[in-house]
């Protein structure tokens, strides 16, 4: 959301195309290269949710958006760009991509493993709800190539699920997870909400040292995100940062962790997020399906978020309707500034060009406690980690200011 301050430039259709189909017919400007593809489909609408989704109209939806995926899938994999340089991660979001009958997910990471230059260590993840793990859609993801589960659980504890209208118990998560790494999965990611209904600093705790105890490698941590009509939520500023500071230590501080973002936490070998941690790092990223957000260079765009729509229309990417937007090409050079709120701290050489307009504001953090110097960089403190999104937000407003300067 930070981001969204930025002055992109909304862009007509026509151009939108045009743009889309130049940059894809030329070199890749960036070794830093991710794919994203949404399964807009949950077989039920959590109260808390923010994205994109909806409970399809029927099996055929269904099918007729897998085979629409795969066809915008192809559309770019001949292209220039797509040959031009390996991609380091490809992950699956939704919704819940396990909706799919296990045949259609696989074949869609087939298809992608087929069609596009990957890295030898690309990590594929995939995001699933607890209801839909078992041994054999496991082992099937497996086979197809995916190495990286990501599980929804939020909170471990009964009570607190139930508010969020999830229905599995702790024995139930604690099984799938076990379930998860028995089909021989070592990287398996989880998140962690704060701020939920009738959670207290116990039950925090608990969900802490149940992750600990449980075969995860990588967890996720943030608080409830609001949104008009969303679950009742306190909006209690101390509280919030008791929670992130608890998280904080003790996930940093399990055996071989470390901390990735603000939000991410993980084993340094088994516990990787390259997909989430690319952010920090803006790499390029080619999204596929409705509701699917991607950028190249300077470029952004955002699909059509109504399934039905993107199956009469997204055969092929670049002619999709979208919403286009563009930014000055000057900002590919600005950009490096988010490492430091997004991906925690800063290199003196990605830091050093942008000196001039950014270093008042660095100054400003150091002198807040907010981010330190160290050797060759700078990075974020405690309190910058947990005020992270709204450093975020003041470089994009810097950024702004000078875009709109020049
Ligand atoms: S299952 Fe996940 S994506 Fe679907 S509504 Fe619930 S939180 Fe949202």
């Amino acid at each position: 959301m930070a981001r969204r301050i930025l002055p992109y430039r909304p862009l007509p259709a026509t151009e939108t195309t045009s743009i889309l189909s130049r940059l894809l017919g030329q070199e890749a400007t960036t070794t830093d290269r991710v794919i994203y593809v949404h399964i807009p489909f949950c077989k039920h609408i959590c109260p808390f949710c923010i994205y994109s989704k909806q409970i399809p109209e029927s099996a055929e939806t269904v099918k007729a958006y897998c085979e629409t995926l795969l066809k915008q899938i192809q559309s770019v994999s001949s292209t220039v760009w797509a040959k031009s340089a390996p991609f380091k991660a490809v992950f699956f979001g939704g919704g819940t991509p396990t909706f799919l009958p296990a045949e259609q997910l696989t074949a869609i990471v087939s298809s992608i493993k087929k069609h596009y230059p990957l890295t030898p260590d690309c990590e594929i993840t995939v995001e699933s709800t607890i209801s839909e793990i078992t041994p054999e859609y496991c082992s099937k993801m497996k086979e197809a190539g995916v190495n990286r589960i990501s599980l929804g659980v939020q909170s471990f504890n009964t009570e607190i699920r139930k508010k969020l209208g999830r229905a599995a118990n702790t024995e139930k998560i604690l099984e799938a997870l076990n379930t998860i790494k028995e089909s021989g999965f070592s990287n398996i990611a989880i998140d962690l909400i704060y701020m939920l209904e009738g959670q207290t600093m116990e039950t925090w705790k608990r969900d802490l040292q149940l992750l600990a105890g449980a075969p995860i490698t990588g967890c996720s941590v943030y608080p409830l995100i609001t949104i008009p009509g969303s679950s009742k939520v306190s909006e209690d500023l101390k509280q919030e940062y008791r929670y992130f500071s608890e998280a904080d230590r003790f996930l940093a501080e399990l055996g071989g962790w470390q901390r990735f973002t603000p939000v991410q936490y993980g084993h340094s070998v088994n516990g990787t997020a390259n997909y989430v941690t690319s952010h920090g790092k803006n790499a390029d990223l080619l999204a596929f399906g409705a509701g699917a957000g991607g950028r190249i260079q300077n470029f952004m765009y955002l699909q059509n978020n109504n399934a039905e729509a993107f199956i009469k229309t997204g055969s092929d990417l670049a002619a999709a309707p979208m919403i286009g937007m563009k930014i000055d090409e000057q900002f590919l050079h600005l950009r490096n500034i988010y490492g430091l709120s997004e991906g925690l701290q800063l290199k003196k050489s990605e830091f050093e060009p942008l000196a001039g307009d950014f270093s008042k504001t660095v100054q400003s953090l150091i002198e807040q406690g907010f981010a330190e110097s160290i050797s060759g960089g700078f990075r974020l403190t405690h309190l910058g980690r947990f005020w992270a999104a709204n450093i975020s937000a003041l470089f994009s407003e810097e950024i702004k200011r000078i875009l709109l300067e020049k």
